[in-house]
């Protein structure tokens, strides 16, 4: 997918989005929707979208661009409570030729503990039902 294409609604964060899809949700807010990512390359591996229909950071208008990651921001306070973490890795990829797989822009928060390393981007398994919903409680109570 080039940088330029157009958004497509029917891609799965949109269909999330819409709640046409299910969601792990940990957070919610006028400008974001965050959720575990179901193939986390480490526990608590969650994703911060917009609400906005931007497919990558260079099509979210730029006064949206703030109040996003203040969200972002907001959500790793309580990943990085949640799991006590020694670190964080955030990280976004734009275009296929960046890494990008979902076309509608999100921000990755993982957190990290010293000496364990991440699964590659696009290697995590699916993790089961059970962890996630653990992790997602903890993280819903770090607010
Ligand atoms: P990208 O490669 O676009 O930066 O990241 C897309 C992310 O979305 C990947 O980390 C992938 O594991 C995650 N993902 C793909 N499909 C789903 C899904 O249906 N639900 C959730 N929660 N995450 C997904």
């Amino acid at each position: 997918m080039h940088l330029s294409a157009p958004y497509d609604p029917n891609n799965i964060f949109a269909k999330i989005l819409r709640g046409e899809m299910p969601c792990l949700k940990v957070y919610e807010d006028a400008v974001c929707l965050a959720f575990l990512d179901i193939f986390p390359q480490a526990p608590g591996h969650t994703l911060v979208i917009p609400k906005h229909a931007a497919t990558n950071i260079l099509t979210l208008p730029t006064e949206a661009i703030g109040p996003y990651m203040a969200s972002v921001q907001k959500v790793a306070h309580a990943v990085q409570k949640a799991f006590q973490a020694e670190g964080l890795t955030i990280f976004q990829f734009n275009g296929a030729a960046g890494g990008q797989t979902v076309f509608h822009l999100h921000v990755h928060i993982i957190p990290r503990m010293d000496g364990v390393s991440l699964k590659g981007h696009g290697q995590a398994g699916k993790a089961d039902e059970d962890s996630l919903k653990t992790h997602q409680a903890a993280i819903m109570a770090a607010f």
